[in-house]
């Protein structure tokens, strides 16, 4: 399943992993304790009522009656109620204090808020907003709803209305303006950099994506750039900087990029991870959810935004956690890729799973719930930014690996080529050696043949005429050979030659010493550097060898022995005569021989051919 190379980038990956998820939990913890502080330092009594029916007045509040019973509102808690078509109202009673002071509330994407300032019993003044109505209708320009707080003698009261087709939450803080400055440039800060991180992920992997053209870059750039608007439209940001005159975009802005942000999402790790060649089943899940988040695009333009948001929210929260389960399930299958997927998405969905359960009011509103998801995205864009650069070294280490592959297949290749041209090579060199043996060799006695003996003259006798040596030669003529053959038969006879030329060769052994069949049953030895005494000596050994040697031949009773007849010459080679002399004179030597008897050896002399 995953295999060594991976191993050592699999721990590195854990490690990462761990230390991400360190940070993550630790930045709250980090931040300010004034960013912490949800509801600020002023003393406030605050108290709270729903109104269901949505129709009671400010005057009837004020009068004491009401449908419902104001509840009062603890220090530190937040009116959270999740989806509620209900209206809530908010009573805010603030002691008098010297400094300026501001109120605010914390959630943007309120749809009408209205707030009525009293000092005692005196009404002072109204204000509506809400972002259904154009940015420039606040009293105070900020993505969040700003008020000041009015000056008086004694506590003023703001009576607040609420309402919204999405999530109604109220978070109030009442803070000097100082400290409403300080905490609003931390807050600020974070969602800068929030930005500003994003930002820098997307046009990295957009120059990436023009490098490496995959598809799966366009997905995450996409997805990257929609997760970073739709966090900056939770915070209010997308609606003060980019369409602050239309309201109207601003609740269609939240369903569009929330849907888009899944789909892009979604089709991101379809293709990133391959998923169609590893699991059916996966791939089909993950695109069903691309589906999903395309439908309820488009839905957001034509349904009810209260019905929409609802779906959206089922959208992220329900069906996108199980692409973790799919990423898992791929992880299994095969694909080590899945490993960092996992490793990415895990913050950024259990950011988002935190920030509904806030959202839906299951859990508190705190503001390090408010940033989960911006943590949680931030860390996954690294996280997958990191995992298509790992996909980019998977890829490369996949081609090195091929090429190694071919380049061994190629060296093995060119090695038994090598190998078997070497062996063609030795094996023709010895049909070559064999060859030229058989050409030079005498096919029934293994001795050299005429036509070596011929070269072998000639060289030696230039050799001998150089280094003005003598050159001897002898020609061995074995006496009435015809009667061996007539009396003992062919085959018999042939058995004499072999045995005869085998006699002859044992005893010539100096280097340069050449023995040949020089005709039918005639040998010639030539023998370089030999003076007369020698040539005649070896002759004379011969002959006497031959003569006590016995023939055994098969088929016939009793060894057969032989004689032979030598002619001997010696001369010293010099430019006057051919090497042909040697020959013409040992033939007139062995002429003599059989002339004078058979079975002798005599030695030619310039004066005449004389007997040893
Ligand atoms: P001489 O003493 O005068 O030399 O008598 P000779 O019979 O040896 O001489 P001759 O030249 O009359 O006969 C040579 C014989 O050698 C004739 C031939 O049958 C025999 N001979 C030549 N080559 C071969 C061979 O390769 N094998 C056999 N078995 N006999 C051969
Ligand atoms: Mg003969
Ligand atoms: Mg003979």
């Amino acid at each position: 399943m995953h295999d060594c190379p991976h191993a050592s980038s699999s721990r590195f990956v854990d490690a990462c992993l761990r230390v991400c998820v360190g940070l993550w939990l630790l930045i709250p913890g980090l931040l300010p304790s004034y960013v912490c502080a949800a509801t600020g330092d002023g003393r406030v009594d605050a108290a709270w009522l729903v109104d269901s029916t949505g129709e009671t007045t400010l005057e009837s509040l004020r009068r004491g009656y009401a449908g419902a019973e104001w509840r009062p509102l603890p220090r530190d808690h937040i009116v959270n109620l999740g989806f509620t078509e209900s209206v809530v109202w908010l009573r805010l009673r603030i002691e008098p204090a010297e400094a300026n002071r501001v109120l605010e509330i914390g959630y943007p994407l309120m749809d009408q808020l209205t707030i009525h300032w009293f000092a005692g019993d005196r009404y002072l003044q109204t204000y509506e907003t809400g972002d259904e109505r154009p940015f420039s209708n606040r009293p105070i320009y900020h993505r969040n709803f700003v008020f000041s707080v009015p000056r008086a003698d004694t506590a003023v009261t703001a009576y607040i209305r609420a309402q919204s087709d999405g999530a109604l939450q109220l978070p109030f803080a009442v803070r000097t303006s100082e400290r409403f400055l300080a905490h609003d440039q931390a807050t600020y800060g974070i969602q800068l950099l929030f930005a500003g991180f994003m930002i820098a992920l997307a046009l990295y992997n957009t120059l990436v994506l023009m490098a490496v053209r995959h598809i799966a870059y366009f997905w995450y750039v996409m997805g990257v750039v929609c997760i970073l608007l739709t966090q900056m439209s939770l915070h209010g940001l997308t609606f003060q900087w980019l369409w602050p005159g239309w309201p109207q975009i601003n609740n269609l802005a939240v369903i569009s990029l929330t849907s888009l942000s899944v789909m892009f999402t979604a089709l991101f790790s379809d293709s990133f991870l391959n998923a169609r060649r590893f699991s059916r089943g996966a791939s089909t899940y993950i695109r069903l959810v691309a589906l999903m988040g395309f439908l309820s695009l488009v839905g957001g333009f034509f349904l009810p935004y209260a019905f929409s948001i609802k779906a959206v929210a089922v959208l992220v929260f329900v069906l996108t956690p199980p692409m973790l389960f799919a990423g898992f399930w791929l992880w299994r299958r095969g694909q080590v890729l899945a490993k960092f997927y996992l490793l990415a998405w895990t913050p950024l969905l259990v950011g988002h799973f935190l920030f509904a359960l806030s959202k839906l009011a299951v859990l508190p509103r705190t503001v390090w719930l408010e940033y989960a998801p911006e943590f949680g995205a931030a860390l996954e864009g690294l996280l997958l930014s990191f995992a298509l650069a790992y996909r980019i070294n998977l890829e490369r280490q996949r081609r090195i690996r091929a090429q190694n592959d071919a380049l061994n297949i190629q060296q093995a290749a060119n090695q038994s080529l090598e190998k078997r041209v070497a062996d063609r090579t030795a094996a023709l060199k010895i049909a070559n050696d064999r060859l030229r043996t058989l050409s030079v060799t005498d096919g029934l006695t293994g001795v050299s043949n005429r036509r070596r003996f011929d070269e072998a003259l000639l060289a030696e006798w230039r050799r001998s005429w150089r280094q003005s040596q003598p050159l001897a030669l002898i020609i061995l003529d074995i006496d009435y050979f015809k009667r061996v053959n007539d009396t003992y038969g062919h085959p018999c006879g042939d058995t004499c030659l072999i045995q005869v030329a085998e006699i002859c060769r044992t005893r010539f052994r100096r280097e340069g010493d050449v023995v040949a069949r020089y005709g039918g049953e005639e040998f010639a030895m030539l023998l370089p550097n030999t003076d007369e005494a020698g040539a005649v000596q070896v002759a004379e050994d011969l002959r006497l060898a031959i003569g006590e040697h016995r023939v055994n031949c098969e088929g016939v009773a009793g060894p057969v022995s032989l004689t032979a007849s030598l002619g001997v010459a010696i001369r010293f080679p010099d430019g006057d005569s051919d090497p042909d002399l040697l020959v013409r004179i040992a033939d007139e030597a062995l002429y003599e021989a059989k002339a004078a008897g058979r079975n002798r050896t005599m030695v030619y002399r310039l004066e005449g051919v004389h007997p040893v």
